[in-house]
C-alpha cells in the first residue's frame, strides 16, 4: 500500500446516489438530468462520482473539458458525455473516438467538427451554448439565426440540442432568471427545432424554477448535497439534500502554552490563559483556506475546536484546551458530522467569504479520497 496522508477526504456514495434520486423526482420522469462532473465531480472524484450517479439511474454526463470527457469513458463510464467549455481544433478526434457530444458557440468549432466528421465518413450531433444573460460563453440571442444558418451547409453537423446557463436561479423569482426562461423559450420554439434537446436549468433553477425545465436539466451542486443558494435550505427538497463528503484529520502534537504566548506565524493569536494548544497537519495547502486563520471552527471529540492564529502550508494549531483528555492521534473532523455537531461547507464557505462549490473542489482535489456507504 502506497503511504497514506494524515488527512482522508471520505466521500459516501450513497449520499450521492440518493441526491441523485432526489433531483430526478424533482426533475420529473420525463426529463433527464445530466449529472455534472466536471472537476472532478466537484472535487468528489469524476469517476466514482459518475458511477455512483449511474447506479442511481443516471446516463447522461456534463464535463467541462475534453481531457475529462474521455477519462469519463475510458474509465467505462457509459450513457452521453457532454463537453460544455470547448475543445482545442487538434484534440477534435477524440469526439468520435469516445463518442463525446460537443457544445459548440462559434463557426470555428463547427467546421472542425464538420471536417473531421467528413474525414471519418460520419456525422456527429452537437449542441449549441446560448448567452441568454450569464455574459460568459454563448452566442448571443440575437446572433442564433445567423449562426444557424451559417453551419445549416455543415452537412455533417446535425443540431440536436441548444443549451444556455442561469446567472441567478439560486435566487427564487430572480427577475434575470425569468427573462433567461423566456428568452430561452423564445429562442426553442423559433429554431427548426425537432429532436433538439433544449437544456438550461442548474441545481438553482431545479430548486426554485420548476419552468425551466425544458427537456433536461443539469445539476451539480445539488448532486453532491448542498442547495446552491447556501444555508438554510430553502425549499422542502434541498433540505432532502445529503453532504456526501467529510474531511477528517488527526492530532499530531498537543503542548500547553502559558498566557502571553503567540501562536503562529505573525502570531495574530496570542494566548490570554494557559492554553493546550493540539498541531493538526491540515493547512492551506490541503485546501484549509488561510482565511480560516483565528476563524475556523473544527470537531474533536463531540467539541468545537477554534483555529488559533494563521493556518500554515501544512499545519494549523487549534484550542482544546476546555475539552478533556485530547491527545496525540485523536481524529479532527474538519468538515463533517460528529456526534451532534456538524462543520458543512456552507459553513467553512461563509467565514472565507466563499461558496460550498469552492471549499469541496479545494479539500476533494487537495487530499486523498476514500469512498464509503
Ligand atoms: C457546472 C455547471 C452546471 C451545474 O451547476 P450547479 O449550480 O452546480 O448545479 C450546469 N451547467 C453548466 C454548463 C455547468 O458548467
Amino acid at each position: 500500500m502506497e503511504p497514506q496522508s494524515f488527512n482522508r477526504v471520505i466521500v459516501n456514495l450513497t449520499a450521492l446516489e440518493d441526491n441523485f434520486t432526489i433531483v430526478q423526482t424533482l426533475a420529473g420522469p420525463d426529463v433527464p438530468v445530466m449529472a455534472m462532473v466536471k472537476a472532478d465531480g466537484y472535487g468528489h472524484g469524476m469517476v466514482e462520482a459518475a458511477r455512483a450517479f449511474s447506479r442511481a439511474g443516471c446516463s447522461c454526463f456534463g464535463v467541462a473539458e475534453l481531457r475529462e470527457g474521455v477519462a469519463l469513458r475510458e474509465a467505462n463510464v457509459e450513457g452521453e458525455i457532454y463537453v460544455t467549455l470547448g475543445f482545442s481544433k487538434k484534440e477534435v478526434g477524440y469526439f468520435f473516438s469516445h463518442t463525446l457530444i460537443p457544445v459548440i458557440y462559434d463557426l470555428s468549432s463547427a467546421r472542425a467538427l464538420e471536417k473531421e466528421a467528413k474525414h471519418r465518413g460520419c456525422n456527429i450531433g452537437v449542441h449549441i451554448k446560448i448567452d441568454t444573460g450569464m455574459s460568459r460563453l454563448g452566442i448571443l440571442p440575437q446572433e442564433i439565426d445567423r449562426f444557424l444558418a451559417e453551419i445549416k451547409g455543415l452537412e455533417s453537423l446535425r443540431v440536436t440540442g441548444l443549451m444556455s446557463h442561469f446567472p441567478e436561479s439560486d435566487i427564487p423569482a430572480s427577475p434575470s432568471t425569468e427573462r433567461a426562461i423566456s428568452t430561452f423559450s423564445g429562442i426553442a420554439s423559433l429554431s427548426p427545432s425537432a429532436g433538439h434537446l433544449c437544456h438550461i436549468a442548474n441545481s438553482g433553477a431545479v430548486l426554485n424554477f420548476p419552468g425551466a425545465r425544458f427537456d433536461m436539466v443539469r445539476a451539480g451542486i445539488a448532486l453532491y448535497g448542498y442547495d446552491p443558494a447556501g444555508k438554510p435550505a430553502a425549499g422542502p427538497h434541498a433540505r432532502m439534500l445529503r453532504p456526501a463528503m467529510s474531511f477528517i484529520s488527526r492530532i499530531m502534537q498537543v503542548k500547553e502554552l502559558p498566557a502571553g504566548t503567540g501562536i503562529s506565524y505573525g502570531h495574530t493569536f496570542v494566548t490570554t490563559r494557559k492554553t493546550t494548544v493540539a498541531v493538526i497537519p491540515v493547512g492551506y495547502e490541503d485546501g484549509f483556506s488561510r482565511h480560516l486563520s483565528n476563524r475556523g471552527t473544527v470537531l474533536v471529540g463531540d467539541r468545537r475546536a477554534s483555529v488559533l492564529g494563521r493556518v500554515c502550508m501544512n499545519m494549523s494549531m487549534i484550542d482544546v484546551t476546555d475539552i478533556p483528555g485530547v491527545k496525540v492521534g485523536d481524529e479532527v473532523t474538519l468538515m463533517g458530522k460528529k456526534g451532534s455537531l456538524e462543520v458543512d461547507a456552507d459553513d467553512l464557505a461563509t467565514l472565507i467569504g466563499s461558496i460550498s462549490y469552492e471549499v469541496l473542489c479545494a479539500l476533494g482535489n487537495n487530499n486523498q479520497r476514500e469512498y464509503s456507504r
